[in-house]
């Protein structure tokens, strides 16, 4: 990967609209990030919003929150954004709670429902 500053995108199932809709109200602005993303959020994402280049990782309960924590570790995503989902039981929790836990052990700004990503996006000018 380049040193473009890179935002990551996750959204549990129940949330993968209002990802899409924050995507679409930030298009201008996320068009200026490296953005990857969780398989189907990626594919959501990429649908709501045509001009945006998105890497998109494995599904997350296939490990791609794993593959994104890993990118956390190297220095390679610099900021995430995850609707998360507190009502429904995930079979990947242990996965969810290892990324949120890497993102704070390495400090990376995190934003974990869309009032706080309309925040950090404003706030986080790559
Ligand atoms: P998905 O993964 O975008 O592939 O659905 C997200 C997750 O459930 O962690």
């Amino acid at each position: 990967m380049t040193s473009q500053k890179c935002v990551a995108l996750i959204a549990h199932d129940q949330k993968k609209d209002d990802i899409a809709a924050f995507a679409k109200a930030n298009e201008a602005v996320l068009a200026r990030w490296k953005i990857v993303a969780t398989g189907t959020t990626g594919g959501r994402v990429q649908e709501a919003c045509p001009s945006l280049d998105i890497i998109r990782m494995k599904s997350g309960p296939l490990g791609g929150d794993q593959q994104i924590g890993a990118l956390i570790t190297t220095g390679e995503v610099h900021m995430l954004i995850f609707f998360t989902d507190p009502l429904t039981a995930m079979p990947h929790d242990v996965d969810v709670k290892a990324l949120m836990r890497l993102a704070t052990v390495y400090d990376i700004p995190m934003a974990l429902n869309r009032a706080t990503a309309e925040q950090l996006i404003d706030f986080h000018h790559p």
